[in-house]
């Protein structure tokens, strides 16, 4: 036997008994999204590296040192998706979907960055997310919101926290990042290696550190909400003044800065305690500018992204079961004359019933195994069609979840029963 070669540390393998809370999770997430108006898009998990680059900022965790980059074999740099927001934006504006349009559009699917791997994160990992474009709010910032809020209680993770922040215009960034870099610069001895190699190039993203031993200070540095033009100011107001009439509870953090460059105004989190560091387990944000920075028409905008693995972790270790979905019936199969016959029979079952689970024996064996594989599989009912019984159009069937007699059935009674069996 060959030495096994092993997955991709941080790269994980979703096997079929996580898969029911995964389920759960897609599955619900996209039945809000579609309620809301969101239509599918599915993109790319490549994009070139200057796309990456110029969107997100050069100086961003991610750009300086979580992209998944290669040359392809012509040389061009390619990037493994670290997020889905830019290929989504780089494909409206590649197919004019912004004129006069206003698209609301979500997507899932895998994200790659290179993090150190530990519970809540890792090195691919999954998303849901979803963008609007050419809508300014802040109805639409609310509303993103209260979808998000929706959402996560359907999921029924009810105690998790929103915080929500305004991160202004370009313009009254500006002033408040110099008010911010004179703060940071008073209190330099205090400041971590990344702090100050930020502090020239994205004195902000400091506010976003993780690191324990800058806390204190940035706790006590200069508000961002506090530093916000009019109109900003009235935007986050409103957006407020919705979430309060939705009787939403949430936090203002001006310390809420978002590991991105392209956000403006509006960004928002949902955390949880539960998840040590990796609490975030929904975020998302306003980028105004962002259409217009990688090539398109001016387009305001705004989306979000949840990270699944959070979320399934939350629900497993809530406790909560979610049934695997078994078979309705397993056909045991005896004698080799038997074999045609049962897929044939199979087949008309499944042309009947179309929402019928059915399993058929495969690979033979007693008739003793083939009740044990139907018993294992769950399965409500076994289906028993032996060769005399093919002559005669019947087929046995046992309950193999009580302890009643075989019945000796006619395809269309047997047909009649697995309907009952779907509809209950
Ligand atoms: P964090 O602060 O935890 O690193 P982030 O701000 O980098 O998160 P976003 O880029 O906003 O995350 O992505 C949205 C969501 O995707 C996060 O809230 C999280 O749930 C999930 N996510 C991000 N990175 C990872 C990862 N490496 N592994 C698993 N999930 C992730
Ligand atoms: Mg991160």
């Amino acid at each position: 036997m060959g030495k096994l070669i092993q997955g991709i540390r941080g790269f994980n393998d979703i096997l079929p008994d996580a898969y029911p809370i995964w389920r759960f999770v897609e599955t619900t997430l996209r039945e809000i999204l579609q309620a809301y108006g969101y239509q599918e898009i599915r993109l790319p998990a490549v994009e070139k590296t200057v796309l990456f680059a110029r969107a997100i900022g050069e100086v961003t965790d991610i750009v300086e040192k979580e992209m998944y980059t290669f040359a392809d074999r012509n040389g061009e740099s390619l990037t493994l998706r670290p997020e889905g927001t830019v290929g989504c934006v780089r494909a409206c504006v590649e197919h004019g979907l912004l004129h006069k349009h206003q698209p609301r559009l979500w997507y899932g699917g895998a994200m790659f960055r290179y993090e150190r791997p530990q519970k809540g994160r890792y090195r691919q990992f999954h998303q849901i997310g979803a963008e609007v474009f050419g809508v300014p709010g802040p109805d639409v910032d609310a509303e993103m919101i209260l979808m998000t809020g929706r959402m996560l209680r359907a999921l029924g993770l009810a105690d998790l926290e929103l915080q929500i922040n305004s991160l202004g215009t370009a313009g009254s960034r500006a002033d408040y990042r110099e008010r911010l870099v004179g703060y940071f610069r008073r209190h330099h001895e205090l400041l971590d290696d990344d702090a100050r190699r930020r502090l020239d190039m994205n004195p902000l993203r400091i506010l976003d550190s993780k690191s324990q031993s800058m806390q204190g200070l940035i706790a006590q540095a200069p508000s961002i909400l506090e530093h916000l033009d009019e109109a900003s100011r009235a935007h986050i107001q409103r957006v407020t003044e919705i979430l309060d009439a939705a009787l939403v509870t949430y936090t203002l953090n001006p310390r809420l800065v978002r590991g991105l460059d392209y956000y403006t105004r509006t960004v928002f989190e949902w955390t949880s305690k539960d998840l040590g560091a990796q609490g975030t387990v929904c975020a998302g944000g306003r980028y105004d500018g962002l259409v217009e920075q990688i090539g398109g028409p001016p387009t305001p905008a705004i989306g979000f992204a949840t990270g699944i693995e959070r979320l399934v972790t939350l629900i497993a270790e809530s406790g909560r079961v979610l049934p695997t979905p078994t078979s309705h019936a397993y056909l045991v199969i005896v004698g080799e004359e038997a074999v045609a016959p049962a897929y044939r029979l199979a087949e008309e079952l499944r042309d009947r019933l179309p929402a019928l689970r059915l399993q058929v024996n495969s690979g033979g064996g007693s008739f003793k195994s083939q009740f044990k594989r139907a018993d294992r599989s769950g399965a409500r009912y076994a289906i028993i069609l032996a060769a005399e019984e093919v002559v005669a159009a019947r087929v046995s069937v046992k309950d193999l979840r009580d302890d009643a007699a075989q019945l000796s059935l006619s395809e269309a009674e047997l047909a009649a029963l697995l309907a009952r069996c779907i509809d209950g």
